[in-house]
């Protein structure tokens, strides 16, 4: 479904990017793993457009979406839920989920799809009328999972899902990911918490410094002795 191929980035004078090659079939959860400023934010950011590589290319569905934008690949069915929420803090839940379908006119699917975000996260549906500004990091980022499903994604790509949460709600949100899964969209995850990303991936690539330096099923990299020292702790 996403076909990443030799893949440069460069911000200025810093090579953040280093030719990387990922493959992401679909019905899949690929995941990405690395330490701060590996470039797995990059790599998501590039996909979307947001970011432009200095070299290599980006196929989407069979499309050359290297140089295409954001909007665009949107409409494709590709969204990514940026790291930290962003959600808009002044409106409410409700109004942020109708601004997830902006690129829709399906109006009867649209509100379908509302009530299934709802059955997905029901503290979403108790507090519709809420403004998002006033929830908690877990059900803001609920929230942002939520929207981007508004979108009826085929590929959705998450930033560090996970990232400032308690461990019970890190929990709902990796089962949550599951079940998006299961409905049959594709994923790609990036994620500090390698072990909770590599027990639900296919698929996992570790990214240092801008290469990929080891890549595998989820369970090989779980078990891989140079993942378990840099990325697993002790554990
Ligand atoms: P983190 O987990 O900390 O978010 P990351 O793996 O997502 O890290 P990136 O955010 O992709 O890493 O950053 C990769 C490198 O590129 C870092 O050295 C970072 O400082 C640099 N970088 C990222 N964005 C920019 C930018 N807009 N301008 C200049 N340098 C940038």
């Amino acid at each position: 479904m996403l076909k990443i191929k030799d893949l440069n980035v460069h911000y200025g004078g810093i090579h953040a990017l280093r030719g990387i090659n990922i493959d992401v079939p679909k019905n899949k959860i690929v995941t990405l793993i690395g330490a701060n400023g590996a470039g797995k934010s990059t790599t998501l950011r590039t996909i979307m457009g947001l970011v432009r590589g200095s070299k290599g290319k980006i196929n989407y569905n069979d499309t050359d979406i290297t140089n295409k934008e954001t909007k665009e690949i949107v409409e494709m069915g590709a969204v990514l839920v940026p790291e930290g929420r962003r959600v808009f803090a002044n409106l409410t839940v409700e109004e942020n989920l109708t601004l997830g379908a902006y690129i829709r006119k399906d109006k009867s699917e649209i509100k379908k799809d509302m009530e299934l975000v709802y059955k997905l996260f029901p503290r979403l549906a108790e507090r519709k009328w809420q403004k998002a500004g006033t929830m908690s990091g877990g059900e803001q980022q609920m929230l942002a999972v939520g929207r981007a499903l508004m979108t009826k994604p085929k590929l959705l790509m998450m930033d560090e899902p996970s990232l400032g949460l308690a461990p019970l709600i890190v929990k709902d949100i990796f089962e949550i990911i599951k079940e998006i899964h299961r409905q049959g969209v594709t994923i790609l995850l990036i994620e500090q918490n390698a072990k909770a990303a590599l027990e639900i991936a296919d698929y996992g690539y570790v990214l240092e410094t801008g290469s990929i330096v080891l890549e595998g099923e989820g369970n090989e990299l779980l078990n891989n002795d140079e993942v378990q020292k840099a990325y697993l702790g002790e554990t």
